[in-house]
């Protein structure tokens, strides 16, 4: 069965799509490769959505958010970033809701037609870019009609205790978000808690820290700083946009060995030999 047959032939997934609770008031969803989460407790009638997965996954999304949500929709739908596993179905959710989608004002440009992003290393790809090549887009994504944009000093009302964190280097508006009170971050491809570039790991993952999916990274200085940026908050839990949840010393000992590991961990090999 081809992937896309894979995607798009399961009607059963729909009925089936169950979110998994981590704590009273965040949810995960898994899209095919990526994470998305819902924000908000259950009993109250407002949430939100941070990224929506590749395509054709809005139908499983809608199902899953239904039954948790009680057919209530979200305020607001949040991209981490742009790239095509974490805004792939954000046009057929705001859509069929009817609710903003909120991005980083640098990411903009790749939001509203704009900007293609283009794999800046694609040497760097390995089973993950075939495997998913099938869902890249052919254009820039167009979401102008609902774009809404945000910088990290921005206080948004619906954001209870959540804070914008600016993290560029994968993209240039790439954004985290960090609730002080339980200290959960969640992080977007700012790390990784599999290994990205393999497609083994996709399906098998093994819960450790990595580096940004290399493959699209465009500004591994920039990277590198935003890892430090996030682990200077001192997270609890991190929920990363591809990866298992992970928290403790696991979590602890992995941003620390990462940032002294950098280059060897994160950057492929050929961008540091000189
Ligand atoms: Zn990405
Ligand atoms: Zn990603």
């Amino acid at each position: 069965m081809s992937l896309d047959d894979n995607l798009t032939n399961h009607p059963n997934d729909y009925e089936h799509a169950e979110v998994t609770e981590i704590l009273e008031d965040v949810a995960l969803y898994r899209t095919l490769v990526s994470n998305v989460y819902m924000l908000g407790k259950p009993s109250e009638k407002e949430w939100f959505l941070i990224d929506t997965g590749v395509k054709h996954y809005h139908e499983r999304i809608i199902a899953a958010a239904k039954k948790r949500f009680n057919n209530v929709p979200p305020r607001a739908i949040l991209l981490t970033h742009g790239h095509f596993d974490h805004a792939g179905s954000a046009k057929a959710l705001a859509k069929y809701w009817d609710t903003p989608i909120y991005s980083h004002a640098q990411e903009k440009p790749y939001l509203d037609g704009t900007l293609a992003y283009q794999p800046v290393d694609p040497t760097v790809g390995g089973g993950m870019l075939s495997l998913l090549s099938p869902l890249f887009p052919q254009k820039p994504l167009q979401l102008s009609k609902w774009l809404h944009t945000i910088t990290e000093e921005q206080e948004i009302s619906f954001l209870q205790g959540w804070k914008i964190i600016h993290t560029p280097g994968h993209t240039p508006g790439h954004i985290s978000l960090f609730r002080e009170d339980d200290r959960t971050l969640i992080a977007g491809d700012v790390v990784t808690t599999e290994n990205p570039e393999s497609a083994l790991a996709v399906f098998f993952p093994i819960g450790k820290i990595y580096g940004p999916p290399a493959f699209f990274t465009k500004d591994w200085d920039l990277a590198k700083k935003s890892v430090e940026k996030v682990a200077s908050l001192h997270p609890k839990l991190l929920l990363a946009g591809h990866g298992l949840p992970m928290k403790g010393t696991a979590l602890t000992e992995g941003l620390e060995h990462l940032i002294t590991n950098f280059h060897s961990l994160a950057i492929p090999k050929h961008k540091n030999d000189d």
